[in-house]
């Protein structure tokens, strides 16, 4: 009487439905992961490795196991499936269009041996296709009534895995090389995960509503990465904020945008540009713009923090994007797969979702999101600190002139004249 967990994007013990429920329905259970030649690679390798070492660690602190294989997802969890006769594949239900061809072919796959198989809540907080909005449609385009009915939502209660995890003999697999480096900033896994929830909830949560905007202040929660890898449950982390309005708002727009992401699968290729819009072909200006060389210091802070940590403020994140669509006039698609590439927290519904609601493309709302650059830099970074810190070209200029180096009267060497007039 076994059942297989495949384990995706949620490499977590705790508050994981489908692991609990494996653990419940069975007598044994087999965490797996795969790894697939799918993933991504690079610099998020790193972090990957170092979730599932920290999961392994956990399931055997639970009597259990992570069995790793490698190949493609649904030939491998159907090829150990049949092989230990389980009775059932239990994995966490997703979005993107990648993982959702995934879950149809695993289905199928799965009806075909007479295995069963269920998916399971635990990526967003309220599952993507449980609020339709009234007036009719089967998702919703604008952010504020779902917050609303999102709000009013009742939450599934937490799970907890009972007892222990007990797994049949089998040959565990070896677990990816540690190839690339791993981030300094973020250590992988859900240990050090929840230390960081733990010491966020207590001493960052309450000032989030005053700091959240502070570019140069380190104060969001950071926890971006290990919601993107699910080494945190959001529905946990959601009610360890309670009182954090603010905050908790920000998990809801994570999960908006993995409601579109669900109705809309080809979010990140696919826009709604007012007709006869188009952009301009300009390779030299979204060079400048990826290296941190646009001659415009809010825009350069930005980019140059996402090459040097794998991350970038959220404020920043708006900066930089809207200056790539609306003032260099370059397609939204080359910014969001550029952030797709460098961030760690790298995700389909947030960063396509955001590049789109950005440019004012999505299927969504059309704002028009138009941002004075130099107001938010004298407004987010009041003392030219975020600049300072991410451009030292400009390490020595005064609070007055650091954002506009271009009034001042001595040109500042290494550092280019801005490629748009900024007037
Ligand atoms: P906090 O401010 O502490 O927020 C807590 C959590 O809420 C975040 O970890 C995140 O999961 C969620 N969240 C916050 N803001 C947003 C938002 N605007 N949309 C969706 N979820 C949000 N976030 C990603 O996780 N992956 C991406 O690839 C990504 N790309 C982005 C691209 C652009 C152009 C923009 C403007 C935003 C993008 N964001 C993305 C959203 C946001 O910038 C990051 O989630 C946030 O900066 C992460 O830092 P934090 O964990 O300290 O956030």
């Amino acid at each position: 009487d076994i059942i297989v967990v495949l384990f995706n994007r949620d490499l977590r013990t705790h508050d994981h439905p489908a692991l609990a429920a494996a653990c419940e329905n069975a007598r044994q259970v087999v965490p797996l992961f795969v790894l697939d030649p799918a993933l991504p690679t690079g610099h998020r390798e790193g972090f990957l490795a170092e979730c599932l070492a920290d999961l392994r660690r956990s399931l055997r602190g639970l009597g259990g196991e992570l069995v790793i294989r490698r190949g493609d997802t649904v030939t491998e969890t159907v090829r150990l499936a049949r092989m230990l006769s389980a009775r059932a594949v239990y994995t966490a239900l997703d979005v993107s269009a990648l993982a959702r061809s995934r879950q149809r072919r695993l289905a199928a796959e799965c009806d075909r041996n007479r295995t069963e198989f269920r998916g399971f809540p635990g990526v967003t907080i309220v599952a993507p296709d449980a609020l339709r909005p009234s007036g009719g449609g089967d998702h919703y385009r604008v952010f504020t009534p779902y917050w609303r009915a999102w709000s009013a939502h009742p939450r599934r209660e937490l799970s907890k895995v009972p007892g222990t995890v007990s797994v049949p003999e089998l040959d565990a697999g070896s677990p990816p090389e540690p190839g690339h480096r791993p981030s300094a900033l973020f250590e992988g896994g859900e240990t050090a995960a929840r230390e960081r929830m733990r010491r966020w909830l207590k001493h960052g949560v309450a000032d989030y509503a005053d700091g959240h905007d502070d570019l140069a202040g380190n104060r969001t929660s950071r926890l971006s990465p290990y919601l993107h890898f699910g080494c945190l449950s959001p529905l946990e982390l959601e009610t360890g904020a309670a009182g954090g309005g603010d905050f908790v708002r920000q998990l809801c727009w994570r999960d908006f945008f993995h409601q579109v992401t669900a109705a809309f699968p080809r979010i990140n290729r696919d826009d709604y540009r007012p007709r006869g819009h188009e952009w301009r072909a300009d390779s030299g200006a979204a060079q400048a713009w990826k290296e941190g060389m646009t001659g415009v210091p809010i825009v350069d802070a930005g980019m140059r923090q996402l090459l040097a940590e794998n991350w970038m403020h959220n404020r920043a994140r708006m900066i930089v994007s809207s200056f790539l669509v609306r003032r260099l006039h370059v397609d939204w698609r080359v910014g969001a797969d550029h952030f797709f590439e460098l961030l760690l927290d790298a995700d389909v519904a947030n960063n396509y979702g955001n590049w789109q609601w950005m440019a004012g493309t999505g299927n969504n709302t059309r704002p028009n999101q138009t941002v004075n650059h130099l107001r938010q830099a004298r407004r987010f970074d009041p003392d030219g600190d975020y600049v300072r810190r991410y451009v030292p070209e400009l390490g020595s200029m005064p609070a007055r002139t650091i954002h506009e180096p271009w009034r001042s009267p001595v040109a500042v060497a290494g550092y280019p004249r801005p490629l748009v007039s900024m007037d």
